[in-house]
């Protein structure tokens, strides 16, 4: 790929602090060659306290666009030109485009799962879903799937800090879109039987799964399950959860993160290049086929 690159190469960025451990360079630069896309995407060490500083270089040297991530996914949008609806509604930014020095900034994570559903023959469109979790991952999805025609969502969570910002990005769902969304408590264990027995779909959006908290379900009533319901995990590692496992004892039909990963990030390209990613030769490169 280095042989390829020369004068007209452009930089896509990733800012974001710790990101060295990051998929995405690999996945993106794979594209890139496959596609014969003049571009070249690195990973930044970029602290929320360079992050404007990075905005500017980014602007200086005239980089195609970025990806961003924690901790500066928030804090950028107030150094773009302009948000896409949903990062309004999310207020949250994971991409940004520069068009001729106007800074677009854009949310995929939301994207990439309606995708990964859609790819996967799964059709929530004018139906209900209950969302486990409110945080990044979980809002951007409730969001898009509010845009794109979800009819009803109730969003339950624990009582942590993400609970007051789920109630406020709640209102604004209802407010802006004509999804219908309501948020429980998750303790609340009669609620949340009555909400999943009404849903076409369950989808996991909680840390609870993955390191350090492999092997937990968030939930472990498998009563709550049925056979019609369709249970997604934002998870990708590990490839099969517990939750995912209790799901699929249940008959439910099941369904990782890592769809939502690639696709998320192949509506970035898309955004970056106009393309669409092959999907099927990125998971073979990246391993993910298994
Ligand atoms: P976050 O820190 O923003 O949110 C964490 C969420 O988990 C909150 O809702 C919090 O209340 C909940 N939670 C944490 N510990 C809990 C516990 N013990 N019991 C109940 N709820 C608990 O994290 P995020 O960025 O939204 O990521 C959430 C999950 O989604 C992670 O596992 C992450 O790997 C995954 N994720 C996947 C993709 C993908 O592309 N597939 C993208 C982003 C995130």
């Amino acid at each position: 790929m280095r042989e390829n690159i020369d004068g007209h190469t452009l930089l896509i960025g990733l800012m974001a602090y710790p990101i060295r451990h990051s998929l995405s360079p690999k996945m993106q630069n794979i594209v890139y060659s496959k596609l014969n896309i003049p571009y070249v995407y690195l990973a930044f060490e970029v602290t929320a306290e360079k992050l404007p500083d990075a905005i500017k270089g980014m602007r200086a040297l005239g980089m195609r666009g970025s990806a961003v991530s924690m901790p500066n996914k928030q804090l950028v949008c107030r150094y773009l030109d302009k948000l896409t609806p949903a990062v309004e509604l999310i207020g949250a930014c994971n991409t940004i485009s520069n068009d001729d020095g106007v800074l677009t900034g854009y949310n995929t994570d939301g994207m990439g799962y309606m995708r990964s559903l859609k790819e996967a023959g799964i059709d929530v469109i004018g139906k209900k879903m209950t969302l486990l979790g409110a945080g990044g991952a979980a809002t951007a999805i409730a969001v898009q799937a509010a845009l794109d025609g979800v009819k009803e969502i109730a969003i339950f969570n624990k009582k942590d800090d993400f609970y007051p910002k789920a109630q406020e990005i709640a209102e604004r769902i209802n407010q802006k879109t004509n999804c219908k969304v309501k948020l429980f408590d998750l303790d609340d264990s009669q609620a949340l039987r009555r909400e999943i027995a009404e849903s076409y779909l369950l989808n996991n959006g909680t840390s609870v799964g993955m390191k350090p908290l492999e092997g937990q379900s968030i939930i472990t009533d498998t009563s709550m399950f049925h056979s019609n319901l369709v249970v997604t995990d934002c998870i990708y590692m590990p490839r099969k959860t517990k939750f995912l496992e209790l799901a699929e004892s249940q008959g439910c039909r099941i369904l990782n993160g890592i769809g939502m990963m690639l696709w998320q990030g192949a509506a970035q390209i898309k955004i970056w290049t106009g393309q669409e990613t092959p999907i099927d030769y990125v998971k073979e490169k990246m391993g993910f086929n298994d």
